[in-house]
């Protein structure tokens, strides 16, 4: 059965293909970990996992746990709770870090994500009056465009100067890798830092991290990644390559939570350098002589340099609540399901446009793609997408035209992707 299905060339837009394929997959029973979210006394088609993942139903429990440790001890909790608050993030560290492809002295939980990306290019964005250029993505997430633009400004350059975006070609909407290279090629000598979200937003394009990051090094640069769409998306090897810094949040494809705990990688070669400069708060205190309250900043040794404050205990317990969950699956599983689904999702749109004048178009390329896809819906508005979501999909839409789907494989089935399928049909 398994041999007859995968070949995408034996998918079929049905209801029998579709149980067929539920049926065989492995990782079937982890719907039943999450609450999924009722439409009409069923189950919505939930495809917003890439912008708030869903709630694990054991989150409570791991909450509930500092609630009563709380209640109990008072301020002794920070030693006393049965998970004691003082060391709370390192809690997470290790299952996080495995996730990303990093060693645990490399990650740290801290912070929100546009506030590690700030933090993390204090060190690794040093412009000086010859190197001081930035490359992204063109229309990059609309915070890293904030946050880019206010450390050019900040270190006294124009964006007019010191940004380059790299757009896709007239007609394109995915950005060519062959374009990115070149740009880092012809400002070789002006380029201070890359920083590219390793799966685009909008597109779904998911970046050669390993690449770009040689491209840039080569050229002299220091290369991030923004992973807020990669981070439990995608199989990362952050360490094998050999990107200097990279921040995540974890409230989407990692299932935290709205506004969760965010997550920073630093690269070990960096680790070393205690003269990085950074902004430093009592968190990054090397922690035997932390209490010691001495006016000397003694730099950790690992990523939780970076931190600042001592850790949101509520959030991230939230988080260890899905870590856990990840952790038994593993990265390798989720992948693979990923593939699959994204694969059935691609089949059934293209089933269903033929049928429409071929009206849909999905612009997230197959080669470079995680869990989301695009689609462009050519002649309808936001129209459609509020029908789709009074007919329990749950979407999210772009202007002008785009509707973001991203099955994942915790807890999406085929099922939902054949009755999406089926919805789109009808409105159509
Ligand atoms: C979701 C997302 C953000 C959100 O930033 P927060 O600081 O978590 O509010 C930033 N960048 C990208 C690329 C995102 O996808």
């Amino acid at each position: 059965m398994a041999e007859e299905l995968n070949p995408t060339n034996n998918f079929k837009n049905n209801l029998e293909c579709a149980e067929a394929l539920d049926a065989i997959d492995g990782l079937r029973t982890y719907r039943d970990k999450f609450f999924i979210p009722q439409h009409n006394g069923s189950d919505a088609v939930y495809f917003t996992g890439n912008s708030l993942g869903l709630q694990p139903k054991t989150t409570q429990h791991y909450i509930q746990q500092e609630l009563n440790d709380w209640a109990k001890f008072g301020v002794e909790g920070h030693f006393l709770a049965k998970n004691a608050w003082l060391p709370y993030h390192e809690f997470l560290t290790d299952k996080m870090a495995k996730i990303v492809g990093a060693f645990p002295k490399e990650t740290v939980m801290m912070n929100q994500l546009t506030v590690n990306l700030h933090l993390l290019m204090v060190s690794f964005y040093r412009p000086t009056k010859q190197r001081y250029k930035i490359l992204c993505e063109a229309k990059a997430f609309p915070s890293d465009q904030y946050a880019l633009q206010s450390q050019i400004k900040f270190h006294g350059f124009t964006i007019e100067e010191a940004l380059i975006e790299i757009s896709p070609r007239e007609n394109e909407y995915s950005i060519r890798h062959e374009d990115i290279y070149s740009a880092i090629e012809k400002n070789k000598d002006s380029l201070a830092l890359i920083m590219i979200g390793g799966v685009n937003y909008f597109t779904g394009q998911v970046f050669d991290m390993k690449k770009i990051t040689e491209a840039g090094h080569k050229a002299g640069a220091t290369v991030g990644f923004d992973l807020a769409h990669g981070a439990g998306n995608l199989e990362l090897h952050l360490h094998d390559w050999n990107v200097d810094f990279a921040a995540w949040c974890s409230y989407k494809y990692l299932n935290s939570g709205p506004g969760s705990v965010a997550g920073a990688f630093i690269h070990e070669k960096h680790l070393s350098n205690t003269d990085l400069p950074l902004f430093a708060g009592w968190w990054g205190h090397e922690k035997e002589s932390r209490f010691l309250m001495d006016k000397t900043f003694i730099p950790m040794k690992t990523a939780e340099r970076w931190q600042l404050s001592n850790a949101p205990v509520f959030s991230m317990a939230a988080c260890r609540a899905s870590l856990d969950i990840f952790d038994e699956v593993g990265m390798a599983d989720l992948n693979k399901k990923a593939k699959l689904l994204s694969a059935y999702l691609e089949f059934v749109v293209e089933e269903v446009s033929k049928q429409k004048n071929n009206c849909l178009q999905i612009i997230t390329p197959s080669e470079n793609r995680g869990c989301q896809i695009s689609i462009v819906a050519n002649g309808y508005g936001k129209n459609l997408y509020s029908k789709l979501i009074e007919h329990g999909v749950i979407a999210d839409w772009r202007e002008p035209n785009v509707i973001r789907c991203a099955p994942v494989p915790l807890y999406n089935s085929f099922k939902d992707i054949y009755r999406f399928g089926e919805i789109l049909n009808t409105l159509l």
